[in-house]
């Protein structure tokens, strides 16, 4: 079942990734502030770690939110190099992107490792951005709605549906992050109906309705109008795009 994006408000995300030092972090969120105001679209950066602290302060009092790029699930203790929940809460995190491709491809991220942060981050309040998406070989074998299948059925193993309705989902096709090559509406919107129905499949009408599914894999000013018109398709999730505020600000304008 497919509805109109209207009733749910977009949120455009910016994945900062590994980069940015703090005098550049703190500049490119005080343009990006300077440039959104009266968006119809939420915004929310995701700096690096050392830099979430600045950024912060830089948002602080308006109504840009701040995501972290990952977490570890356990709270505190000896676990060298890694962040908790509550450190992100602390430091003004309202969302944690969890699961994203790259920490799959490069830090053994797995969908049962997906499922503890996911949990961790709810249990302090954070609202989690859950990526999902399959590779190429995946899309040609046709299996695209198969790899979707387990890393929803996994990843959010034991969810209750009013955990669920806390969480945004991001469909990230894992050929078209950083490539360029972005995946057609059509492409997209095949998934994100699909990802829809299993919501309300396994959380009932309500949580499915109202959850945000953002589309995510070079995403541009030239292509966000067609994308966010896709029904199901309610906002971005961008790497590139969102490094220059010029070009992120056209995306937060949802190309209108
Ligand atoms: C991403 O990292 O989530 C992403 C979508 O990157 P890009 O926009 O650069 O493809």
């Amino acid at each position: 079942m497919s509805s109109s994006a209207r009733t749910r408000r977009p949120l455009a995300a910016g994945n900062w990734k590994m980069h940015k030092t703090l005098a550049e972090a703190q500049a490119l969120a005080r343009e990006i502030m300077a440039g959104c105001r009266d968006m119809a679209a939420e915004v929310a950066l995701a700096p690096p770690f050392t830099a979430l602290s600045i950024v912060a302060q830089e948002i602080s009092g308006s109504a840009i939110r701040l995501a972290a790029q990952d977490v570890f699930w356990e709270n505190q203790g000896a676990y060298t190099g890694a962040i908790s929940p509550g450190m992100l809460l602390d430091v003004g995190c309202r969302y944690v992107i969890i699961g994203h491709s790259e920490r799959r491809q490069y830090f053994g991220e797995t969908d049962e490792t997906v499922n503890k942060k996911i949990k961790a981050a709810l249990g302090v309040g954070l609202a989690p951005i859950v990526c999902i998406g399959e590779t190429l070989a995946q899309r040609e074998a046709q299996e695209t709605l198969n790899v979707i299948t387990t890393q929803l059925a996994q990843g959010l193993a034991g969810l209750l549906p009013e955990e669920m309705s806390r969480l945004v989902l991001a469909y990230e096709p894992v050929w078209a992050i950083g490539t360029g090559r972005t995946a057609t509406p059509e492409q997209a919107q095949e998934v994100h109906r699909f990802i829809r129905q299993w919501l309300t499949e396994q959380a009932g009408p309500e949580v499915a309705q109202g959850l945000r599914i953002l589309y995510g894999g070079s995403v541009t000013p030239d292509n966000i109008r067609e994308l966010s018109q896709a029904p199901d398709i309610d906002g971005a999730l961008v790497g590139g795009a969102s490094l220059k505020a010029a070009s992120f600000l056209k995306i937060v304008a949802m190309g209108e």
